[in-house]
């Protein structure tokens, strides 16, 4: 059986390599080769022993993931759809920004926590990517746009994992990923800039903290249960006292002083004044200690099945002014990529619904959300 090196985290590169009978700085080595220069070919790793390129040939490969496509909009934004097998497909977008380059990455193909306003979550649940897919995405995304420069300066300097899936439901796979997102001899990403985006599965919340802190970013959408559990259906599960309180301990941890709420905004649902005030007594708890956070409100993108509209700039722009003037710091997303579909939540891939998702869904969209007193 070969191995997909993109599997491996560097920990796991240096026990691959000792099975192999070789020093463990060999490791380092190739591990380099691999997401430094981004090479697949064993053959371009001078400094390597031949004998060495040779047993990795034997039982070791690393590889991309095939691309069914590329968009290039024209604000520069590149959207990527990969062939994942099994008729599933997943996307990657890569947003330029004057002092960033940003990298949205999927955790998996579909999502089972079917959020209604969410692209994606309409699609239903095929499987978990494994940290190799997840790696393949920015191996590929790094070396191809910088072979496209013609340069060897890093192009992405910062990951958000706000593709398709729930990055906390593929917990395993997503560590490891994350560790070589990190790495200084790979990506040399810093943890500020690699951000996890989460509907809120509280358990991993407190086991990311423990294993690999980075940003977090936890997708709020609703200020109360009632209007949260029909919005995103794990708040079920995991409402939104525990959520909070899983917030204040991952910042014991985390490798910024503030939570970042995304709060996708909803025309009549949840953009009125009266949920900015909750929001903000929400956030500032009954003891009245405000959970350090910022507030990103993203215009909802429409998508036909979803039967929700996009609030208007109007009602956007006054929310996050009570929020702002609540003394809460709160940013409103820009849209990029719109003529390429690559926006946020519309990244819906090719997806095989292993799940009942699909139906449940059909059946969400019949029964109406909350109405706005
Ligand atoms: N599953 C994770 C990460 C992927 S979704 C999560 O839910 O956080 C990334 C972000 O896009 C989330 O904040 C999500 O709520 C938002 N989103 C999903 N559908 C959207 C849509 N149609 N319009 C705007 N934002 C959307
Ligand atoms: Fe899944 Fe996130 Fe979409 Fe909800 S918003 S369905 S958690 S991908």
């Amino acid at each position: 059986m070969s191995t997909n090196l993109l599997d491996l985290d560097l920990a796991a590169v240096a026990a691959f390599c000792e099975q192999l009978g070789e020093k463990r700085f060999r490791a380092t080595q190739l591990y380099r080769w691999i997401h430094q220069r981004g090479a697949s070919d064993f053959d371009q790793m001078s400094d390597l022993a031949k004998s060495l390129r040779e047993k990795l040939k034997g039982c070791a490969h690393v590889s991309a993931l095939p691309v069914l496509s590329e968009h290039v909009s024209s604000d520069g934004t590149v959207k990527w759809l990969f062939d994942v097998g099994g008729g599933n497909a997943v996307e990657t977008v890569f947003i330029p920004e004057e002092d960033r380059g940003t990298l949205c990455i999927s955790s998996q193909a579909g999502c089972a926590v079917g959020c209604r306003f969410c692209s994606t979550g309409h699609q239903g649940f095929s499987r978990n990517l494994t940290t190799g897919e997840i790696v393949a995405q920015l191996w590929f995304a790094e070396h191809t746009l910088r072979g496209r420069r013609g340069s060897d300066e890093r192009v992405i300097s910062n990951v958000v994992m706000m593709g398709m899936g729930e990055p906390l439901q593929n917990y395993s796979a997503l560590v490891p990923a994350l560790r070589t997102m990190l790495d200084d001899h790979a990506y040399g990403l810093s943890r500020r800039r690699v951000t996890v985006s989460t509907s809120g599965v509280v358990p991993m919340i407190d086991r990311l903290a423990q294993d690999c802190p980075v940003a977090l970013a936890v997708s709020l959408h609703a200020p109360g249960n009632a209007l949260r559990d029909t919005l995103v259906p794990l708040n079920r599960k995991y409402p939104l006292a525990e959520l909070l309180g899983a917030c204040e301990r991952y910042l014991e941890h985390a490798p910024r002083d503030f939570i970042t709420f995304e709060y996708c905004m909803l025309d009549g649902v949840n953009d009125q004044p009266e949920h900015a005030r909750e929001i903000i007594a929400l956030v500032n708890g009954s003891a009245g200690t405000r959970v350090p956070c910022k507030f990103n409100l993203i215009p909802f993108n429409p998508f036909p099945a979803s039967g929700l509209r996009r609030s208007s700039n109007a009602a956007v722009m006054a929310f996050a002014k009570l929020l702002s003037d609540a003394g809460i710091v709160t940013t409103v997303r820009k849209t990029r990529g719109d003529d390429i579909d690559a926006a946020c939540g519309q990244l819906a891939g090719d997806v095989k619904d292993r799940t009942k998702v699909g139906e449940r869904m059909a059946k969400l969209r019949t029964i109406p959300i909350q109405p706005v007193p």
